[in-house]
């Protein structure tokens, strides 16, 4: 299989670059150059355990990777989620939640990271090459990358957080991992210093080649790749189509939902649903991407204001027209606005919308005294949003995060923090390790020449 990137400006790559590039070097995103079809085997796939169908899934795509190696790189990622079925199906009455939250972080990025963590120490090795790893978080990516690569051989991670500003439980999980290949970067200034200063980092070209400088964002395309999964397995489990309820950020999750139905996965129709960021929701109803000013919510995970994987999305669209797509993006960054059409939806089957806090407590709170069922903000989010809507067949709702790991969001909506989970119980136990650097591009570089493996 080969990868196009969607701005078109660079030669088709093989699996094993789109992986350990990241993005194309003309700022795009790369695609796959087709969709094989699963559907003439739909009922060979419907016996296979999790991690089985994801060697089928991803073989497709990853053609360059060793069988044997992909074989045991799956098994190997799924084997750190406490559920043997790696995505959980709970039907409750007309409530249907896929629980992605089961890996190491509890949230649904550990599906993708953990295995994508295992392909960057093969491929690396390999190629006898190492990377070193350098990213911002405001919370979630963070660990789930750390869980993803933590002992991991040729790599290193260093991860910077805005010291003090995360929540607790998030800078747990980062500070408290022991291995040698992690780095915590307790960074003191805001979020956008972090960004900043990644930013300043990777743009000076001749050093993110020295220090073999990678990142892990959610526009890595063997991330998509690996979501299709738990789509494509939850589809398996009906006879007739479903439609997914899908609480959007990035536009990373809802992507693979797409790329499922392009291979022929029964999936009816996809609801969307943003917090108080809401640009995608806007973008879907009128067709205008307009930038907003980013507002903290209870569901931080998705307080983004420019969804980076929307560009796959705006490239599918317009039938891999890549002229019109630069237009598109160039038109945005200049202008803070873009728009695709004139007016009305944009795709009849993606059913986009807004739920505020006040309606995010309140199905928090509702979908426990009816069901009996805890859900995280982030969950409460696309659950709100499936409710909002009119659906034929069964709605599914993606359970993006544990509710405990939101305890103070729970408390809110019922009174008290009852999400328990005994992963978060024994951090407090654990050593916590974290180096603090000023908001200074330069003494975060001086650290990355001292500790970067070579
Ligand atoms: C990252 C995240 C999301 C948003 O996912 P995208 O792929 O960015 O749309 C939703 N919920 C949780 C808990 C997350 O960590």
């Amino acid at each position: 299989m080969q990868y196009v990137s969607t701005r078109g400006g660079v030669q088709p790559v093989n699996f094993e670059q789109a992986l350990l590039e990241g993005q194309a070097e003309d700022g795009g995103l790369f695609l796959p150059e087709r969709y094989p079809q699963l559907s003439d085997r739909w009922d060979s796939l419907k016996d296979l355990s999790f991690s089985e169908l994801a060697l089928e899934i991803v073989s497709l795509y990853a053609t360059d990777v060793d069988a044997d190696a992909l074989r045991r790189i799956l098994s190997d990622a799924f084997a750190t989620f406490d559920d043997a079925d790696v995505a959980r199906l709970v039907q409750i009455e007309d409530l249907h939640v896929l629980e992605l939250f089961h890996g190491p972080t509890l949230a649904f990025k550990d599906v993708a990271l953990q295995v994508l963590g295992r392909l960057f120490e093969h491929v690396l090795n390999q190629h006898n090459q190492v990377m070193n790893i350098l990213g911002a978080t405001s919370g979630d990516t963070g660990s789930a990358a750390i869980a993803g690569v933590r002992g991991r051989d040729g790599i290193g991670i260093f991860i910077m957080f805005p010291d003090g500003r995360t929540s607790r439980l998030q800078e747990l999980q980062m500070t408290t991992v022991r291995e040698k290949n992690v780095h915590c970067l307790a960074i003191d200034g805001s979020f956008d210093d972090c960004q900043r200063i990644l930013k300043e980092i990777f743009n000076d070209i001749e050093f993110k080649r020295r220090a073999h400088l990678g990142a892990v964002n959610s526009i890595n395309w063997a991330r998509i790749m690996v979501q299709i999964v738990y789509y494509v397995y939850a589809s398996l489990r009906y006879d007739e189509p479903v439609t997914f309820s899908v609480p959007t950020g990035n536009f990373g999750n809802i992507l693979s939902a797409i790329l499922a139905i392009r291979m022929g996965a029964p999936i009816r129709r996809l609801i969307l649903g943003t917090n108080e960021n809401d640009i995608l929701a806007r973008f879907f109803a009128s067709g205008k991407y307009q930038r907003g000013v980013v507002q903290q919510t209870l569901s931080p995970s998705m307080d983004i204001q420019v969804a980076s994987n929307l560009e796959r999305f705006i490239y599918l669209y317009l039938d891999g027209d890549s002229e019109q797509l630069i237009q598109f993006m160039h038109g945005f960054a200049e202008h803070n606005h873009a728009t695709l059409r004139r007016s009305g939806h944009v795709d009849t089957t993606i059913d986009a919308r807004r739920i505020d806090t006040d309606e995010t407590i309140a199905t928090i709170r509702k979908t426990w005294e009816r069901y009996g069922y805890l859900v995280d903000p982030h969950t409460a989010v696309g659950v709100a949003a499936a409710a909002q809507t009119h659906s034929e067949g069964p709605v599914v709702c993606l359970a993006t995060a544990h509710p405990a790991k939101f305890p103070s969001a729970v408390d809110q909506a019922i009174g008290k923090a009852l999400a328990q989970h005994p992963h978060l119980h024994t951090l407090d136990e654990k050593h916590a390790r974290k180096v603090k650097l000023p908001a200074n591009q330069q003494k975060v570089r001086d650290y990355l020449e001292q500790n970067i493996i070579k």
